[in-house]
């Protein structure tokens, strides 16, 4: 239980607080950005502040997920590239939270898609969003709220819209922007950000929205920097890493110019949706006082055909984008099976020759003892890895914060990750001695090379096999380990109050 008095003496009076997003768990999920919302929120509700949070009304949205969903009565005006559109605003609560979800009545039916991501005209389907949201909350009288949190480059274009067209009509919101991944940027023409309602020609200019690495291009994601009041990326590691060339995609000049404005907080995870006694997704419950991982394994090899045997099963949920070290993640098929392991992959695909080469290798493996490759996007087995696994891979070549790494250890599933951004500050070698022990808690690698992660992975299996007790000592140690919100709402607090 989480005290909400000691909430108010050490956060001070509520605020309200809007979060403008493209995705939300459990809702339309793609990756961590669903989570972070989710988790962020509910850490802000409990200590009493007024939360809300906006994000399209895809097509593909689980309806299941929202309780009292309602049509707004009436449709709200909202401008795009000089014309003006009716929109509809539905409202109802996802996982206890007040989520409004916007309908454009527009013809190029910019949400009514099977997909979040993908589409030719994604910059129009976000840039319409950002500025309907802005006419919606500006058309709420008396409502304004104290800070406005942006997300991603798909709203960033709210910062340099609400100081430069809507600040008038609000009074006094701040803006706070997180980058969640400079690897997505969105970059544009001018004329895009004519179609919002701002002078596109004006910005375009190296103190203002003109891309560092392409001249004559606009970069949404920089606007939202320069724009914002605080900016934030998502662990202490990625937010130095992002001031070098080498992670800075292009920014890193700008993140270095506005440091004073910015921060790294380290995500969490949301603890009662990441909860493995009380997991809606999970057939077996358990705690580290009464571990289920045998029979929880026995029900993963019958779900995806593996053989049932006695070996330890190593996992990998990812997206599957060259971020994420796709070339160790295929490496690792021969390499679990001479370790004398199974090996499970979950993986959601955004490109033709990814969904070709992995598709190939799902039906490759798909009557093998152990090896299983599911090209898909299913939160419910998702759970299941987690919780089943007795190891999970993350071989990212960058990686801002990560949450799987996170999600495995809250359900005692040890993490083998490459120490890259919020990886290296969340996963810390067993055998580091300048680590504390109590907080080593699983296998990391440097070297984005097989001969590194093959060693680590024989690190990881020698343990397993040649030292049980010390392994389950570390499962039930990692499981009680702290990886909530609290620590880094204290700090977006923070953030909020200057
Ligand atoms: P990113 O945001 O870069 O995708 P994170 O590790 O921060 O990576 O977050 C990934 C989130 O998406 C986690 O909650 C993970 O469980 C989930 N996820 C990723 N791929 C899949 C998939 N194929 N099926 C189900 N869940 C997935």
């Amino acid at each position: 239980m989480k005290c909400v008095c000691s909430g108010y003496l050490v956060y001070g009076y509520p605020m309200h607080i809007v979060h403008i997003a493209a995705e939300m768990a459990p809702v339309v999920k793609v990756g961590g950005l669903a989570d972070v919302i989710l988790g962020l929120s509910r850490e802000l509700q409990d200590l009493k502040h007024k939360v809300e949070i906006i994000i399209p009304k895809y097509d593909s949205i689980h309806l299941e997920d929202i309780k009292d969903l309602k049509r707004g009565h009436t449709t709200f005006k909202s401008s795009f590239n000089e014309k003006r559109y009716d929109n509809v605003m539905w409202t109802g609560f996802v996982e206890g939270l007040t989520v409004h979800f916007l309908d454009p009545i527009h013809p190029q039916q910019f949400f009514k898609r099977d997909k979040v991501y993908g589409y030719e005209d994604d910059l129009d389907r976000f840039l319409y969003f950002s500025r309907a949201v802005m006419d919606y909350l500006a058309s709420r009288k008396g409502e304004t709220p104290d800070v406005i949190h942006l997300h991603e480059w798909q709203t960033a274009v709210i910062a340099p819209l609400y100081k430069d067209y809507f600040k008038n009509k609000f009074n006094n919101s701040k803006i706070v922007l997180n980058l969640h991944n400079m690897g997505y940027q969105g970059r544009c023409q001018t004329h895009h950000l004519d179609m919002v309602g701002l002078k596109g020609e004006d910005y375009l200019h190296p103190e203002k929205m003109e891309d560092n690495l392409y001249p004559g291009v606009i970069n949404l994601l920089k606007g939202g920097i320069v724009y914002s009041d605080y900016f934030v990326t998502v662990s202490p590691t990625y937010s130095r890493e992002i001031c070098t060339p080498q992670f800075g995609e292009g920014l890193d000049s700008t993140v270095i110019q506005y440091k004073d404005k910015f921060r790294g907080i380290l995500n969490g995870i949301d603890l009662e949706f990441w909860n493995s006694k009380t997991d809606r997704y999970l057939p077996v419950h358990y705690s580290s006082l009464g571990l289920q991982k045998e029979a929880l394994k026995k029900i993963l090899r019958k779900r995806f055909g593996l053989k049932d045997d006695s070996k330890p099963i190593v996992g990998c949920i990812s997206r599957l984008v060259p971020q994420k070290g796709m070339d160790l993640i295929k490496h690792a098929i021969d390499e679990v099976q001479k370790l004398g392991g199974q090996y499970i992959v979950m993986g959601s695909a955004f490109s033709q020759d990814i969904e070709f080469e992995f598709g190939n290798l799902s039906h490759k493996y798909q009557d093998h003892p152990d090896v299983h490759i599911s090209l898909d996007y299913q939160e419910d087995l998702a759970h299941l890895i987690f919780a089943a696994c007795d190891m999970l891979i993350v071989p990212s070549i960058f990686e801002p914060c990560g949450l799987t790494q996170i999600i495995a250890l809250r359900y005692g599933t040890i993490p083998i990750v490459r120490r890259t951004g919020g990886l290296a500050d969340t996963v810390f070698d067993i055998e580091n001695e300048k680590i504390p022990e109590e907080q080593r808690n699983g296998f990391t690698f440097e070297e984005q090379t097989e001969k590194a992660f093959d060693e680590v992975l024989r690190r990881a299996f020698d343990y397993y096999n040649n030292h049980p007790d010390k392994w389950y000592d570390l499962v039930r140690r990692v499981m009680r380990a702290d990886y909530g919100w609290t620590e880094a709402t204290k700090q977006y607090l923070e953030i909020y109050r200057r």
